[in-house]
């Protein structure tokens, strides 16, 4: 962190601002010249916020110059984090997981049919909302612990790991009996107490990205869990609101090259709730491939038309058969594997 004075600041105010930092066990390297006072600030300044120094008086200009999340970030793990769910099953890596599903749980039916289908296509994981954060109350909110118990059976009648999103920190002994992935939703990213909470799970946390989050926050979000003692957190880029309409949410694919610098944590892409579109998920889900994503979460029903939430975004299991092929075919070319 650097900060500088302002012109005509007085040596007492330097020197107050300098005994406040050096009480926090940090360094001071001092650069003042005779025009301008000016220093840099070395150590763990993640406990530190630059706009707090703007309270003290003759500052003006304090920058940051390394990231404020340090577990998450590159500079604290330069290789990248494999997260292992089985032997075949490991995000962060050459392959590109393909987690698939309904939007919610409706029945042992529902969930049976399309789980055996995208099993059949080839995704590695089951996905499935028991809670549902709709914006609506009256809208339907999920079976609930049924459909956690339902995820569980049909994840073990197909062989495919579940992932699920968790609504509040309560919920947590029951998640970490029934589910493999635990889904923080985009809604939920800010949530710190939910994410103080899943630091103390054992399960990995698959972390949204918040409707209207900057990168930074959503590192920040994942610092939460990390600092907990999690560290097995996999991102999750879903599509943020801009002024565009056209589609639900606008897809960030820039965001998945910035994560891979800033930090060595997996990020996968959700393009179900990015375009909210059927006929787009397919192209988007080839993009999430070529730019370097480490896997995908898409919406699957055998029946949109009466799926009980998200229908239109929902891929048929043909649609979601055909765009597995087109994967594994542009996965050859890129060095990945699907299977
Ligand atoms: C979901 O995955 O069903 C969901 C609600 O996603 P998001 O939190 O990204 O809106
Ligand atoms: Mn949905």
């Amino acid at each position: 962190m650097i900060v500088q004075m302002k012109k005509g600041s007085t040596k007492k105010e330097y020197e107050k601002l300098v005994e406040f930092l050096q009480a926090k066990k940090l360094e001071i390297i001092d650069a003042s010249s005779d025009e301008m006072r000016v220093f840099g600030i070395i150590g763990d300044t993640s406990s530190l916020d630059p706009s707090d120094l703007y309270a003290f008086d003759g500052v003006k200009e304090v920058t940051r110059v390394s990231t404020p999340f340090k577990k998450a970030s590159r500079s604290f793990k330069k290789h990248d984090t494999i997260i292992e769910l089985s032997d075949e099953v490991k995000i962060g890596g050459d392959q590109f997981v393909v987690m698939a599903g309904p939007c919610s749980v409706e029945s042992e039916e529902q969930l049976r049919i399309i789980a055996k289908a995208v099993k059949k296509s080839g995704a590695h994981l089951l996905r499935g909302g028991a809670y549902k954060p709709r914006t609506s109350p009256y809208a339907f909110q999920g079976l609930e612990l049924e459909g956690l118990k339902l995820l569980k059976k049909i994840g073990e009648e197909t062989g495919l790991k579940i992932v699920t999103e968790i609504p509040s920190a309560d919920l947590l002994p029951l998640f970490e009996e029934y589910v493999d992935v635990i889904q923080v939703g985009a809604r939920n990213m800010q949530n710190f107490h939910l994410l103080k909470a899943l630091g103390k799970s054992t399960k990995p946390i698959l972390l949204k990205r918040g409707l209207s989050s900057t990168i930074e926050e959503w590192l920040m979000s994942a610092e939460y869990i990390m600092a907990g003692g999690n560290e097995k957190v996999i991102l999750c880029e879903r599509g943020i609101r801009t002024f565009e309409k056209y589609t639900r949410n606008t897809l960030d694919i820039s965001a998945v090259l910035a994560v891979k610098e800033l930090s060595h944590l997996p990020v996968i892409i959700d393009p179900s709730h990015a375009a909210g579109r059927w006929n787009m998920i397919e192209k988007l889900s080839l993009a999430s491939l070529a730019v370097g994503a480490h896997g995908l979460i898409v919406e699957v029903h055998h029946d949109p038309e009466h799926a009980l939430s998200d229908g239109a975004q929902s891929l048929k299991l043909n649609k979601f058969h055909q765009m597995m092929e087109e994967l594994e075919k542009v996965s050859t070319v890129l060095g990945k594997t699907i299977k």
